[in-house]
């Protein structure tokens, strides 16, 4: 089914790092690992597949035929965990165009998410996806063009490399910085390019910065962020709204909350990232001719 034309739409379907954390102490804001689903003009874009992306792929069986781009910031297990279990892509008539970096050791996008499915860590192969998959390799920093969607890359300070995505279209422009450390000294720049002036900013904020330096046990070169750089990133890049993103499973929907106030305190239009938010950048039934970059945030239920 296509995408309606005039639309950017974020879907969160999976907004944990790490590891999957299901559980009563998480149900609020969803023990998945991060997927990203953004319907911009008529393109459908997914970002990451973890185990988010089982959930996504449950809701487009009943959207089939599904054609949609994935975009992977890395491999690390959270991130391409829900990829063998992503329904859609073992049904014949759907197609996905899936991109990502070389990584560091030489190995594609293609090789990585064939190797977690081989025998014996898997019961059956990439192969067996009766889905037209055709993979990219993607050059860091180099740009790519979906029709009137402008796709940019940029590295993160990331074990193992990983790299940040902003997609661009009609003036409406969307952040995605996730698994990325900050430095001790200065804002990242690659991060600052990225999220200049962007209607919204996800940022990994894994941590507080209380537990990122704590002397006991400090989270220093863990390849993750805090939500108060997220601020300082959110305020000098001069950005619309900020989303939290990339939630450590040791956070609880308590803990959670407690955090998305004191975001708020710092950078009021931000959020936290949770399953089923749903961000419209373009309001419902707006006309072509609305270019402002209204944020309404409407959130929506999974079916799933
Ligand atoms: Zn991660
Ligand atoms: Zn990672």
């Amino acid at each position: 089914m296509s995408v309606k034309q005039n639309q950017f739409t974020i879907q969160f379907w999976g907004v944990r790092g790490s590891i999957a954390c299901p559980g009563t102490e998480t149900v609020r804001y969803g023990g998945n690992t991060p997927c990203l689903e953004m319907r911009v003009g008529g393109h459908r874009f997914i970002f990451d597949g973890g185990t988010g992306l089982r959930v996504l792929g449950q809701s487009l069986l009943s959207q089939m035929p599904i054609d949609a781009h994935m975009l992977f910031t890395h491999t690390h297990w959270d991130h391409i965990q829900g990829f063998p279990f992503f329904a859609p892509a073992f049904v014949k008539s759907n197609r996905f165009r899936i991109y990502g970096p070389i990584a560091p050791n030489g190995a594609t996008i293609q090789q990585r998410l064939n190797d977690q499915m081989l025998n014996p860590n898997f019961p059956v192969p990439l192969q067996i996806m009766g889905a037209e998959l055709k993979f990219f390799d993607l050059e860091i920093g180099k740009s790519i063009e979906i029709d009137d969607v402008l796709i940019e890359n940029a590295l993160l300070n990331h074990p193992g490399e990983a790299v940040g995505y902003r997609i661009n279209w009609q003036g409406y422009s969307a952040a995605y910085i996730s698994d990325t450390e900050h430095f001790p000294d200065r804002l990242d720049e690659n991060v600052l390019f990225l999220a200049r002036q962007a209607d919204v900013l996800i940022y990994d904020a894994t941590y507080t910065d209380e537990e990122y330096y704590s002397e006991k046990s400090s989270k220093i070169g863990w390849g993750h962020s805090t939500w108060q750089e997220a601020v300082k990133i959110a305020k000098a890049a001069q950005v619309k709204k900020l989303v939290i993103f990339h939630h450590d499973p040791l956070h609880n929907d308590e803990f959670l909350d407690k955090v998305g106030e004191q975001v708020a305190e710092k950078f009021p239009n931000s959020l936290m990232a949770r399953e089923g938010l749903s961000i419209q950048l373009i309001p419902p039934n707006n006309g072509q001719e609305n270019n402002s970059a209204v944020n309404t945030v409407k959130e929506i239920k999974i079916s799933a």
